[in-house]
């Protein structure tokens, strides 16, 4: 049965880098009916916090990983110190005052065998004496590692290749202790757009940062599991559930992934608009309490409606205040560009009073009968309809792009559409506007 952990040190936040791992871990022990061990490197007792730890398990559950079974290695000390022992015994370590250190033994070759890369074979004259056990009792990472992943029947140890530089220093411990090697993948590491390794410069890095900006936990997973496997078509979206069935380890990259956040704002505007809209609205409620923009008294049928009606346009769910925020505020913003393109024509004013005296006779306020009413007075005027439709959206929401129209002013209500559009007059009229 194939056997493989996800081992992050809790030292840090859960890493884009470090879920995907996890992600193919998980993913091959899932298609492969295998086993897939959640491992806590937290030797490092200094560096370790919980704060990192609770992250890490709260991620993970986040976006859907969930492992059979969980070791901590703080709790393993006595494991490490015995078969730091056993070598110490046989002559192959020696003690450096508390220390017990690994002899490298000299002119061997350690040879591995990588899934990707094939054979790769490392001269031990490269190699140093290795530390296994420090001097205030703890392990080192490749020792602790090795005995564990030994212990634990790992068939396959799926990491970044950041760490293939531990690897020979390992496969030379497990033959020390006469143990059998699992087999490696190392997955080359994602990379920002500029070609150098993903880190702060090029966007957000834990995955508690994309959770809080309003990426959906499917689209994350769909992102990652395609940045650095392929599935030989065309397929862009994959849940879980599909990744399960298709994934193969044949399948993962020999080159460096790019960090792409235009593709993952798609993929996850894809899950967005595919999204059951009560689910939506139940998801984006508290993004808008956080602003302020709700209380507990709020139309909850209007703003299903109002979401509805955005939810094509929302790379993530923090888009919607952004976009939408003129609908809970009568503080419009007005973007300087939009000012200086829509309200400065002639006649503006008077445009904007006559689409107030249209909206003041549309009965019912619906959206058909306000654009019926609209289209009578912009054919009366012979003017284009966007004449008076570009200022008006300016007054209404302070930019120059939103949904249609008139489904924006059916949302707004009567009253405060024609009011925003009178003060926009006033305002113009008594030459507030910079323009
Ligand atoms: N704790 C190590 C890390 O987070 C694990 C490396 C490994 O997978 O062996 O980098």
């Amino acid at each position: 049965m194939p056997v493989v952990r996800f081992a992050p040190s809790p030292t840090g936040f859960l890493h884009i880098g470090g879920a995907r791992t996890c992600l193919f871990n998980w993913l091959y022990a899932r298609s492969t009916n295998g086993k897939f061990i959640l491992r806590i490197e937290d030797t490092d007792q200094v560096r370790s916090e919980k704060k990192y730890l609770d992250e890490i398990l709260d991620s993970l559950k986040w976006l859907g990983l969930d492992w059979d079974e969980l070791y901590y290695q703080s709790e393993r000390f006595a494991i490490y110190q015995e078969y730091a022992k056993k070598l110490l015994d046989c002559g192959k370590a020696y003690k450096d005052g508390e220390a017990i250190i690994y002899r490298i033994p000299e002119n061997a070759q350690i040879k591995f065998f990588d899934v990707l890369r094939g054979e790769i074979t490392i001269g031990t004259e490269q190699l140093k004496d290795q530390v296994l056990m420090k001097s205030d009792g703890s392990p080192a990472y490749n020792f602790c590692c090795v005995v564990d992943d030994a212990l634990m029947e790992m068939t396959h140890i799926i990491r970044g290749d950041d760490h293939i530089a531990n690897t020979p220093k390992q496969i030379m411990l497990y033959e020390a202790l006469g143990l059998k090697p699992p087999k490696f993948v190392h997955i080359p590491m994602i990379h920002g757009e500029d070609g150098s390794r993903m880190s702060k410069r090029h966007g957000a890095t834990a995955i508690t940062e994309y959770r809080n900006q309003g990426y959906l936990p499917e689209a994350v997973i769909n992102y990652l599991a395609l940045l650095g496997w392929n599935p030989g078509t065309d397929k862009e979206m994959f849940s879980l559930k599909t990744l399960v069935k298709e994934f193969s380890l044949k399948r993962v990259n020999k080159t460096a992934a790019i960090f792409d956040m235009t593709r993952l704002n798609w993929v996850n505007g894809q899950y967005i608009k595919d999204m059951d809209i009560d689910k939506l609205t139940q998801m984006i409620i508290p993004v808008l309490r956080e602003k302020g923009y709700i209380n507990d008294n709020y139309d909850r049928k209007w703003l299903t409606g109002l979401i509805e009606l955005y939810k094509t346009r929302l790379p993530t769910l923090a888009h919607f205040p952004k976009l939408a925020g003129f609908f809970f505020t009568d503080e419009i913003e007005y973007e300087q560009e939009a000012v200086d393109k829509f309200l400065k024509i002639d006649n503006t004013c008077d445009y904007l009073e006559k689409f107030a005296q249209a909206l003041e006779k549309s009965n019912p306020f619906d959206k058909q009968q306000i654009e019926t009413n609209v289209r009578v007075l912009v054919n009366a005027l012979g003017i284009n309809a966007g004449e008076m439709i570009h200022p008006v959206r300016v007054a209404l929401t302070g930019g120059p792009v939103s949904p249609g129209i008139f489904e924006i002013i059916e949302f707004l209500g009567k009253e405060k559409s024609i009011s925003r559009i009178l003060k926009v007059v006033k305002k113009l009229k008594a030459k507030e506007f910079d323009i």
